[in-house]
């Protein structure tokens, strides 16, 4: 008789969450400099340090092998990753063989050249990042973006049947006065609208803080306009989700600085340098790279990762202070 191997082992962390969902950043790069992502000068890593597509693939494998039900490409820029549309297809060729959902995160402006192939991967909802649909300050918060490249890369993925989210992040003096013709243009765009408090993460020469601005006062002029109450919709994430008066749109609110999300935290983030950071907020890592070149125990390094992924992050905005991780969200796949 055969021998039965047994199961591989599902992801558990140290303290029993159950992890299921993988942030996978396949790449560093960027055709944006978003003023609280980037630095304008950014400085790459070397293709050597970074995963081929093909590890990329195989890790996703046997990330869903040991119990991920969910995906996310993100980066960087994903869609400027060369060879994302074989990867895409791979990860997508395990949709019903374990895994759930292959989603993504993208600013959009490669988007309506790779719609297509994202809905053949079975790639069935995106988050699109869009700050603000004013052209001016589109450009001043991106520094080189054109917003209506992003709205014509929306249309193509809707086109394509791909439900859109957008991510708009909560930016004082640059953004304040959008939220309202966000809300109407998701609301006649069929697209829901999630909010984010922008978080310490990397140098990126203006002073994040003189930009922070806390969900509860950015919404101030929602909450004035029409009611919003709590629903019962529950990602896994760290959003938050709220139902508006008189409006199709399904509100989130995440909110890392003023409202720590940590406990229910089931995730795990994998850079494109092969390292998994057990949290957004630490600088705590394991790396697989090395191991996976060489043949190494990638599984026993994956469990001792698990093992040391903390209760809760540590954030905190203080003016002029150095962030609280030097790593910048592009590095570690936002
Ligand atoms: N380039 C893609 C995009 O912009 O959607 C994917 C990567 S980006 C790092 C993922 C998300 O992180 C975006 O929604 C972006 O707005 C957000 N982000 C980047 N830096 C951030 C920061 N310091 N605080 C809060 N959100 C941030
Ligand atoms: Fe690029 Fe996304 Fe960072 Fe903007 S937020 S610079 S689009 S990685």
């Amino acid at each position: 008789m055969a021998a039965i191997s047994p199961p591989p082992a599902p992801l558990i962390d140290g303290i029993g969450r159950r992890i299921s969902y993988l942030r996978l950043s396949v790449t560093d790069r960027c055709d944006l400099r978003c003023r609280y992502c980037m630095a304008e000068d950014m400085q790459f890593l070397p293709k050597s340090a970074v995963l081929s597509i093909e590890e990329m693939g195989d890790l996703g494998e046997r990330f869903v092998a040991r119990g991920v039900r969910r995906i996310r490409l993100t980066g960087g820029e994903p869609l400027v990753r060369r060879g994302i549309d074989t990867l895409a297809m791979r990860l997508g060729a395990l949709i019903g063989q374990g895994l759930d959902e292959l989603t993504l995160t993208t600013n959009g402006m490669r988007l309506a050249e790779h719609a297509p192939m994202l809905a053949a991967a079975g790639v069935r909802r995106i988050n699109v990042s869009l700050d603000t649909l004013d052209a001016a300050a589109f450009r001043h918060i991106t520094r080189v973006g054109d917003v209506d490249v992003a709205l014509q890369g929306i249309a193509a993925a809707r086109k394509a049947g791909i439900a859109v989210k957008i991510n708009m992040v909560a930016l004082a003096g640059l953004n304040e006065d959008q939220l309202m013709p966000m809300l109407d243009w998701c609301a006649a765009n069929g697209c829901d609208l999630t909010l984010i408090e922008t978080m310490p993460l990397g140098e990126v020469a203006d002073d994040r803080s003189d930009h922070y601005i806390p969900l509860h006062q950015f919404i101030a002029p929602l909450r004035a306009a029409r009611a919003i109450w709590p629903i019962d919709k529950k990602t896994g994430g760290p959003a938050r989700y709220f139902a508006i008066e008189d409006s199709p749109v399904t509100l989130g609110l995440i909110t890392p600085l003023s409202d720590n999300f940590c406990a229910t935290c089931n995730r795990i983030r994998l850079t494109v340098e092969g390292r998994i950071y057990m949290c957004l907020g630490q600088d705590d890592h394991v790396d697989l790279r090395a191991s996976l070149r060489e043949g190494g125990d990638v599984d026993g390094l994956i469990d001792a990762a698990l093992a040391g992924k903390p209760r809760a992050h540590d954030f905190h905005i203080e003016r002029k202070s150095t962030p609280a991780v030097a790593r910048h969200m592009s590095a570690t796949g936002g």
